[in-house]
């Protein structure tokens, strides 16, 4: 969980104030858009005339993460970058975030500057201020809260409902790593229960448990779009599965769309360890969760400026609502695309 296990300050002997004091200390403020950040009773910000683009998560320990194999480092880098995706997905610039946390005593002071650690070092590789937060105590467990603001024109901004019939639905990165990471996690995590001895070898693994452990938010997706002269019709992040995002962008656009098996991007590790695991890789890529990856549409005639990108792929393409939403699989069968993405409750209920 923290790596400090040297020395143990229980929360009380800092105090809050002292506390927030003592985490906040190493962020400065770097963005001009911020005239007033953390110390006050609320941050101020100034936009001048751009529009303000506002998200937030919630992440609880038991039902988000589990801290028997997630570092609280990584969470803490992994809190911002759920929600710089969200952000990114409007096409938008990320700006600054608010943290707050809840943390029962069984985290000492070593433990939230480990998790600290981690939303600093995200903070500064995204160039994000951080303004603002709030911390309390909880009775059980660890939760986290970050809002995220961004800043983008209004002629840019992208939401999930402008997709027509015909646009080409595209995707960032690849597919289904961070859910099969997840699986060799959980599956190291039995196998230590039963042995703690055992010293696994993960070398194979580290690409997809990089991916579920320290995501990255395509921050350059926007930035790629705006250079190549691409204004996508909608976007949304995926992070509940490609199927889900698809019926999102389906069902606010008015619209169907095919997507083509073999189209959809693995990286070569996902495909082995789906073997291993004995699992199919689309359902993977399809109902995995967490990629943190973009998918969006654009107009056909936009498809040279995007052609042979290497961060881009065209999966499929929009249809007449009427006409459904359905995969393509590589037998040239035409599967309805139904909904599997992650629900946290259903995940919290089954952990019992
Ligand atoms: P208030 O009583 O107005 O809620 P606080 O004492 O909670 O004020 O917070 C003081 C300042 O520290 C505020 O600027 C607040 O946004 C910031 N802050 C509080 N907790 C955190 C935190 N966990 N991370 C970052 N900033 C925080
Ligand atoms: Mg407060």
């Amino acid at each position: 969980m923290f790596d400090n296990k040297e020395s143990r300050t229980n929360l009380s002997e800092l105090g809050e104030f002292g506390l927030i004091d003592h985490l906040t200390r190493y962020f400065e403020i770097k963005r001009t858009s911020t005239n007033i950040g953390i110390g006050d009773d609320a941050a101020v910000l100034n936009f001048e005339g751009e529009e303000t683009v506002v998200t937030t998560d919630l992440l609880v320990e038991g039902v988000h993460f589990d801290l028997s194999f997630m570092p609280l480092k990584h969470l803490g880098y992994k809190a911002v970058m759920v929600n710089l995706s969200d952000v990114y997905a409007m096409n938008a610039e990320a700006t600054q975030i608010t943290v707050s946390i809840a943390a029962s005593n069984r985290f000492p002071v070593e433990a939230l500057e480990e998790l600290y650690a981690g939303i600093l070092l995200a903070s500064k590789k995204y160039n994000v201020d951080v303004v603002g937060g709030d911390t309390t105590s909880s009775t059980a467990g660890l939760m986290i809260s970050i809002t995220a603001l961004g800043k983008t024109k209004k002629e840019k901004i992208t939401t999930r409902s402008g997709a027509k019939a015909n646009d080409l639905l595209v995707v960032s990165g690849d597919l289904g790593a961070a859910y099969m990471g997840l699986q060799v996690l959980e599956r190291e995590k039995q196998v230590f229960k039963a042995n703690p001895n055992s010293q696994p070898d993960l070398e194979a693994y580290s690409y997809i448990m990089e991916r579920q452990l320290k995501p990255e938010a395509r921050k350059d997706i926007p930035e790629l779009l705006q250079a190549l002269e691409v204004q996508p019709t909608s976007m949304i992040d995926i992070s509940d599965g490609l199927s889900s995002e698809v019926i999102h962008l389906c069902k606010n656009s008015k619209v169907g769309a095919n997507i083509f098996e073999e189209k959809i991007p693995l990286d070569p590790t996902v495909i082995s360890v789906c073997e291993e695991f004995n699992i199919d890789s689309t359902m993977v890529a399809l109902s995995g969760g967490e990629d943190y990856e973009l998918l969006f549409t654009i107009d056909q005639k936009d498809y040279d400026k995007i052609k042979g990108n290497p961060n881009l792929t065209v999966i499929g393409h929009m249809t007449e609502e009427n006409e459904g939403m359905h995969l393509i699989t590589r037998a040239n069968q035409k599967i309805p695309i139904q909904s599997r993405g992650w629900n946290s409750f259903e995940d919290a209920n089954d952990e019992e």
